[in-house]
């Protein structure tokens, strides 16, 4: 592994990490990048070097929206031959769906894009910002001797584990352990060393140019079932002209109830043109529609598995795929199939430990 030589380009778009409280009232508000860099003499001693992209007007990541995902992804473009790796200060709250969304868009990424936050400021005296910081830094400055990226993927680098970024969820609002990967093993954890488990990380073509794409169509809704669902208000969701896709958030292993007017309005919506992907509301475990009566009901509806996909891989995949191919079909087939790691079709890896 070297690191000296090695360049980062750190994009700080806001969230907790950089925040400071307003005096008037008491919240939590972004400041610019100075605050942070006084808060973190440490930053001198990483051997790489670091430049900085900060945006004007550092946001909460709530106002997160898919011009910023755009706007993160020309950043990238622009400066891709110069650095080694990059990494993205960003608010949790939406950083699994810009994690999501950005490893779509960077097609054929051959260098590291880490996330990383924190649950505390960095000027409070307990954050967890600095480490996340410093050691998403390091990580992404990471080569082998062939000069090449050791994590080659849009990553999440949060309290001591790198994750796939579309495969992570945010799992706790109060814990430093904010984030975890419930269907995919952690890329490396990050200990007195770093280990590493290669053969879960991304091996790109490292011989072909990285791809951006910057246009997302965002006419998706997620729509989680519950007992008691009623008719009109779902035909009334599913009828929006607008609707392109539909992230259905069904129960355990893909099942939803028998009602025939559930059945009979998702049949229709398929024959639309609209992709209805089954999702499970269980954080882990994957969707198996021929299990159940329940879930065979769903297929011959024309509604696709899911698979063991988070919903915020799902639907920002479907906004990828929607802005590129016109074809249903298509879009349909893709998202069956992993484009960026982000599902496992089979289950084959869970014995490649
Ligand atoms: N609301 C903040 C944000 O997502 C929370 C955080 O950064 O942890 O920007």
């Amino acid at each position: 592994m070297t690191q000296a030589e090695n360049k980062v380009l750190l994009i700080y778009t806001g969230g907790t990490i950089g925040m400071g409280r307003n005096p008037a009232t008491g919240a939590l508000e972004p400041l610019d990048f100075n605050h942070l860099r006084d808060n973190v003499p440490e930053m001198k001693y990483i051997k790489a070097s670091i430049d900085i992209y900060q945006f004007e007007q550092p946001i909460d990541s709530s106002d997160i929206d898919t011009a910023t995902w755009a706007k993160l992804v020309r950043i990238i473009n622009e400066n891709y031959q110069v650095y080694t790796g990059f990494v993205i200060l960003h608010g949790t709250d939406t950083m699994a769906y810009t994690a999501s969304a950005l490893s779509f868009m960077l097609e054929n990424l051959t260098k590291p894009v880490i996330l990383t936050g924190s649950q505390l400021p960095i000027g409070q005296l307990r954050t967890d910002g600095k480490e996340n910081l410093v050691t998403s830094i390091e990580l992404a400055s990471l080569t082998d001797d062939k000069g090449r990226a050791l994590i080659p993927e849009v990553c999440i680098y949060f309290s001591g584990k790198v994750l796939r970024g579309n495969r992570a969820t945010k799992q706790n609002a109060d814990e430093f352990n904010a984030f975890n990967t419930f269907n995919y093993p952690h890329l490396c954890e990050a200990g007195i060393n770093f280990t590493f488990h290669f053969h879960h990380i991304l091996k790109p073509d490292f011989s072909k140019p990285m791809i951006p794409h910057v246009d997302l169509n965002p006419n998706i809704i997620v729509f989680s079932l519950f007992p008691g669902i009623q008719e009109n208000v779902v035909h009334h969701l599913i009828d929006a002209p607008e609707l392109r896709g539909i992230i259905l958030r069904s129960y355990g292993s893909g099942n939803a109830p028998q009602q025939p007017w559930l059945i009979h309005l998702l049949c229709e919506a398929t024959e639309r043109g609209v992709c209805v992907v089954n999702i499970s509301q269980c954080v882990a475990g994957r969707v198996e529609m021929g299990r159940y009566n329940t879930g065979f009901q769903l297929k011959d509806a024309g509604v696709i598995s899911g698979y063991d996909s988070t919903v915020e891989a799902a639907t920002t995949k479907l906004m990828y795929l929607y802005a590129r191919y016109d074809d249903v079909n298509i879009i349909r087939r893709l998202m069956n199939e992993s484009i960026a790691g982000e599902i496992s079709p089979s289950t084959a890896y869970l014995s490649e430990e």
